[in-house]
């Protein structure tokens, strides 16, 4: 190969966008192919949480992923995009010791981190919590933003098609095109595993969006409240999962849960519903190459903005090296 390598990126959210970021920094040619539908990145505001879930469970590049992910924050504001977000730390209220022992089991000594009596949270919590785990550096982040300023400040070519085919030099667009590069990463996420006709495990949440946030630090258990871009959000991932992509909605009783959820969190007040965002996100996770030659990024699950640029940074690594070969 002479030159700079040309990659292919087939989707365009958090996944594809931080390929596409750090792939132009090193200085590759890139085209992302995103057919504009179903992006789980779009959530109006997502938790950079490094405690995950009802058992307090710790990727061990949490961390890591963390401060990528507020590094490339900072770099996009450097560059003039503004991406709505807040750093003021996350809360982790527990129903009881057995699961305040439980987190403590999971949480690594270098992860910055804090327990409090419920009456010395930041936040008003409703009654009913033992303690609430504080965790200072994380926060919450406007992903439609965040993914729109890599793409921008990657300078990537990006064509809006959907892509039906592709092998390890090349995609197939939709009414025929044909693109060609020295190497494709898929990066299509729950909406595009479906539409290949996989299966895996898709899970599909609502975010309503709130006339005011809630609460000024993001809280989360069960469901999270936060702070976003329109005022705040009341939301969580809590359909039962299913083995294909499905349109993803807002069942009535789905709502009484995420209602009842808040209300065990927090006291709501007046708050005002202005919106809803319903998006589906994929499990089983995949970073690198796979056995037709292509790569992948995929299967972030609930984690899209805390590890999402960390991997694929590593994935980067790993394409433009086999390029070199
Ligand atoms: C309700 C909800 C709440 C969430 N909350 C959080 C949170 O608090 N914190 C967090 O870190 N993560 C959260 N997530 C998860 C996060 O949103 C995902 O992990 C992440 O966005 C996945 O990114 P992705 O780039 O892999 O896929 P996506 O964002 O889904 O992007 C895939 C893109 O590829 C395009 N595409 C697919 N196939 C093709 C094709 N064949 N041709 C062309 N284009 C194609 C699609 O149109 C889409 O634009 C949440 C998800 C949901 C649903």
């Amino acid at each position: 190969m002479s030159g700079a390598p040309h990659l292919l990126v087939i989707g365009g959210g958090v996944a594809g966008a931080s390929v596409a970021s750090f792939a132009a920094r090193e200085g590759a040619r890139v085209t992302v192919v995103d057919a504009g539908r179903h992006p789980a990145s779009h959530v109006p505001s997502a938790l950079v949480n490094p405690v995950r879930g009802q058992s307090g469970q710790v990727d061990p590049r949490a961390l890591e992923g963390m401060h990528l992910t507020w590094a490339l924050v900072d770099g996009l504001r450097e560059a003039g995009v503004h991406v709505p977000h807040g750093r003021e730390g996350v809360l982790r209220p527990v129903p009881d010791d057995r699961v305040r022992q439980k987190f403590g089991r999971n949480l690594p000594p270098e992860l910055p981190h804090v327990w409090l009596a419920p009456e010395a949270a930041p936040v008003p919590l409703a009654p009913g919590w033992a303690h609430v785990l504080h965790l200072p550096e994380g926060g919450w982040v406007d992903g439609e933003a965040f993914t729109a300023g890599l793409l921008t400040v990657a300078g990537a070519e990006v064509v809006r098609a959907r892509v039906t085919g592709w092998d390890a030099r090349s995609v197939l667009l939709e009414g025929g095109g044909v693109l060609r590069g020295d190497a494709v990463v898929w990066c299509g996420g729950s909406v595009g595993s479906g539409w290949a006709g996989e299966t895996g495990t898709h899970r599909a949440g609502t975010l309503l969006t709130l006339d005011h946030p809630v609460t000024s630090v993001p809280v989360s258990f069960g469901a999270y409240l936060a702070p976003a871009a329109p005022g705040g959000v009341l939301g969580a991932t809590f359909e039962a999962p299913t083995p294909t992509w499905r349109e993803p909605d807002l069942p009535l009783p789905s709502l009484r849960w995420l209602l009842g959820k808040a209300d065990a969190l927090t006291d709501l007040g007046g708050t005002r519903v202005t919106g809803q965002w319903s998006g589906t996100r994929l499990s089983g996770l995949v970073a690198g190459r796979t056995a037709n030659g292509t790569w992948r990024l995929s299967g972030l699950g609930s984690k899209g903005f805390l590890l999402g640029p960390l991997l694929a940074r590593h994935v980067v690594g790993d394409v433009l090296a086999a390029c070199q070969v």
